[in-house]
């Protein structure tokens, strides 16, 4: 397919796509709720007028909230004959309904949430976890090939269930790795020399030294992945994976900790700042 591609949501991640894919030679079309200008990518103010020039609409928007509220203002007038791509994160349940009311209003829906974070988008090496129809994914390959490497998981709900249980892992091993550093630390124990055994064994994950610096030098203002959609996507994992008989008793303390960081004015800072509320700032220190 060789048309306009609408980006809704020039959030963090909606604008490093938005630039990628201009960068890998799509023709890519912006829009923001909030009027936002994204250096080489050219921005409508209009939702209406991102509908008529563009073929294709890819959201990229917090929540299911917002992904309905575009949905209901583009309307039929805005819909019919478009593809939607959807890659803001949501719950497998919410995607099918998504899906309902895109194919009501006449248009065709694909499930596309994404792993990687802004780096991954600026290069184009998102991991796009599909769930939908082949025929439309086979149409969509330069589009979705311009932004990483995509795997078909198959129908709708199976890429949005993915990606949770993908984000599911991000905040359950941030915060195993959080509790071992901070007693660690407490306990005097040279951080460097802890770090290098870990990285031999069998218990070592890349994202432990991906955070490491943050935690160890409280700084997490800059934020790739912030917590406040971390905290929403372990809410939906724990809803989701209940109605699926799965135990999330182990996700009640994840999710606290994550709700006390936003509480602590962390919502906005990258995810591992639930350091913060798992290795108190006055803990006795032996
Ligand atoms: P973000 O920076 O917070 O951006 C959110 C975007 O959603 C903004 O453009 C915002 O517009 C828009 N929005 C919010 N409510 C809206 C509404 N009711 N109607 C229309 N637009 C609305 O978030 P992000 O980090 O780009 O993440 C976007 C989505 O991708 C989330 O679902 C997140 O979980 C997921 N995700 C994020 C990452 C990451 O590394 N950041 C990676 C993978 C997936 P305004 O500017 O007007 O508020």
């Amino acid at each position: 397919m060789n048309t306009t591609i609408g980006v809704i949501g020039l959030g963090l991640m909606g604008s490093a796509m938005a630039r990628r894919l201009t960068e890998a030679g799509q023709s890519a079309l912006g829009y923001n709720r909030s009027p936002r200008d994204i250096e080489g990518v050219e921005v409508t103010s209009s939702l209406a007028e991102l509908a008529q020039r563009a073929e294709i609409l890819w959201l990229m928007v917090s929540d299911f909230q917002a992904c309905r509220d575009v949905i209901e203002q583009l309307g039929e007038a805005g819909i019919r004959d478009h593809v939607l791509i959807n890659s803001s994160t949501i719950s497998p349940e919410q995607s099918s309904e998504l899906g309902r009311r895109i194919e009501s209003f006449g248009g065709e829906y694909l499930e596309s949430p994404v792993l990687g974070s802004i780096p991954q988008a600026q290069s184009g090496t998102l991991q796009l976890l599909l769930g939908g129809s082949e025929d439309l994914i086979a149409r969509l390959d330069d589009t979705l090939k311009a932004l990483g490497t995509p795997t078909h998981f198959g129908e709708i709900r199976s890429g949005a269930a993915a990606k949770l249980a993908y984000n599911q892992l991000i905040g359950s091993l941030t915060a195993a790795f959080s509790m071992s550093l901070g007693l660690v630390q407490r306990e005097g124990v040279d951080v460097d020399k802890f770090m290098a055994t870990l990285r031999e064994s069998a218990l070592y994950a890349p994202t432990f030294d991906k955070k490491l610096d943050n935690m160890v030098g409280h700084s997490f203002e800059k934020a790739n992945f912030p917590l406040k959609h971390l905290l929403k996507d372990i809410r939906l994992f724990t809803q989701s994976a209940c109605g699926c008989d799965i135990d999330t008793h182990l996700l009640i303390g994840l999710q606290h900790v994550l709700e006390e960081g936003v509480y602590a004015g962390h919502g906005n800072h990258d995810y591992s700042s639930l350091f913060e509320s798992i290795v108190h700032e006055d803990t006795t220190r032996h």
